[in-house]
């Protein structure tokens, strides 16, 4: 074991490949169905949309894909990110417990989203698109996004919920920093914006609105794909450059993890840092514990159904095989925006459908006092996503303290929080409410999952 707090790799060590875990997964993933007919779908159907290149990786059964020189040129801009051991948190607890954590919010859009966002610009400039749609929530995604196709000259165009539109200015800002449009969702751009608007013309939006306008505006237009930041199996795949540094840097602490942690909302940083240690343990070589952390007001894997259901409200994806609550269900207004999403993942679904990864869920109020306290013994503030991670690395701690065992915990830091501050003032204000479970609006919403 290792006495040293940070654990660095030289940029040499970016990752040149990355893992596809279908490669090892028991059984072959479920197939992607037309939401029409309900027939298995061809990559050829997804190519108005992706780029070739990425409808590839979406299908692949290759094991490990090589990361364009490109693409890891960019990557050096903020990676390798550093791994830390959480010394000073241990201390508050009075663990034995080693907690180390992943920090991903090095990058310049403040997250883990660039990892993906980098090779979706990079893939779609190389087949000559010049234009991406894409739509945001809170914000993340759409800087992420923005930030990319800057760097490979290509328009970016983003489709942003009306209510974070006006609630979370400085995201906004930070797209129009890197030149991306943006406007807020539902918009007069679209026939689906518009349509809502002739109906609601106060709409506040939703995510399911926004993937609806911009994947409008990318099939309506020639120069124009669509892209987006979580839930397909090519974003998990970029993703992997987290777990594989991760891996060297458990190595450089002279430790292997027993449980490793990430938050899901639609499973990319979850998969990120856990699937190359999803590979050791199907292969046999370790036997770690994986756990992801989900919020109680959108509990996919807790309390979903495994069953094909659309990708968003509209009803234009692909019927993918996932844990969901109903594609119409909207789940409450909490503050970690980034995991307000219906479904989960298929890859992250079918392992914890197999029962090689474990869930747990938590309400809002419990995530932001572990997150005051990761801040105040660690000084980073972490993204209200995050510090889902950190509530389950802290249970995981004390019940190590309880056990009397040295147990050694790492979990994701998928981003800061320095956008996300009024949050923290509503929880210091006592203004933060917690969402249990809708079980009601869940009933309801699972009426309308199509029939398979
Ligand atoms: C978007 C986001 C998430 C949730 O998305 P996943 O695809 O589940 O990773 C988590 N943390 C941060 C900081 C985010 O921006």
């Amino acid at each position: 074991m290792n006495d040293q707090t940070k654990f660095l790799l030289d940029e040499r060590e970016i990752p040149t490949h990355w893992y596809n875990v279908a490669a090892d997964l028991k059984n072959p993933p479920s197939p992607p169905l037309h939401p029409g007919t309900h027939e298995p779908i061809g990559p050829e159907a997804l190519a108005p949309l992706f780029p070739l290149a990425l409808i590839q990786q979406e299908v692949s059964q290759e094991r490990f894909i090589e990361i364009p020189e490109e693409v890891r040129e960019v990557y050096r801009l903020w990676r390798p990110t550093p791994l830390l051991r959480a010394r000073r948190l241990e201390q508050a607890l009075g663990t034995p417990a080693h907690i180390y954590y992943k920090y991903e919010g090095v990058s310049p859009a403040g997250s883990h989203k660039p990892n993906t966002a980098v090779p979706q610009a990079y893939y779609n400039r190389v087949e000559g698109v010049h234009r991406i749609s894409t739509e945001t929530g809170a914000g993340q995604w759409g800087s992420a996004l923005a930030f990319a196709c800057n760097l490979f000259d290509i328009e970016c165009k983003v489709y942003m919920v009306r209510v974070s539109y006006e609630q979370k200015p400085y995201r906004r800002s930070l797209m129009h920093t890197w030149g991306a449009s943006v406007v807020p969702s539902p918009s007069s751009d679209t026939g689906a914006g518009r349509a809502i608007l002739a109906r609601d013309p106060e709409s506040p939006g939703s995510l399911g609105i926004a993937i609806s306008e911009a994947m409008e505006d990318a099939a309506t237009r020639e120069d124009t794909h669509y892209s987006l930041g979580s839930v397909l199996n090519h974003v998990l795949l970029h993703q992997t450059v987290i777990g594989q540094e991760a891996l060297k840097q458990m190595e450089l602490a002279g430790e292997y993890p027993d449980v490793v942690i990430g938050c899901i909302g639609g499973g990319s940083n979850f998969a990120g840092l856990a699937f190359p240690f999803v590979a050791d343990k199907l292969n046999g070589r370790r036997n770690p514990r994986i756990l992801t952390a989900e919020p109680t007001a959108a509990p996919s894997l807790t309390r979903g159904e495994y069953a094909y259901d659309f990708g968003d409200t509209a009803e234009m994806t692909p019927l993918l095989k996932m844990y969901t609550l109903g594609h119409t269900f909207v789940p409450a207004e909490i503050h970690a925006g980034g995991l307000r999403y219906h479904a989960m993942a298929p890859l992250v679904s079918q392992l914890y459908h197999e029962g090689v990864i474990e869930a747990c869920a938590y309400s809002q109020v419990p995530v932001f006092d572990a997150a005051v306290q990761f801040a105040r013994a660690e000084g980073i503030v972490p993204a209200p996503e995050s510090a889902h991670a950190i509530k389950a690395a802290v249970d995981e701690a004390l019940r190590a303290k309880e056990a009397g065992e040295r147990r050694v915990i790492l979990f994701n830091l998928s981003g800061h929080g320095f956008l996300d501050l009024g949050a923290y003032d509503a929880y210091f204000a006592g203004k933060l409410s917690d969402y249990e479970y809708p079980a009601e609006k869940v009933r309801e919403a699972m009426k309308a999952l199509p029939k398979v």
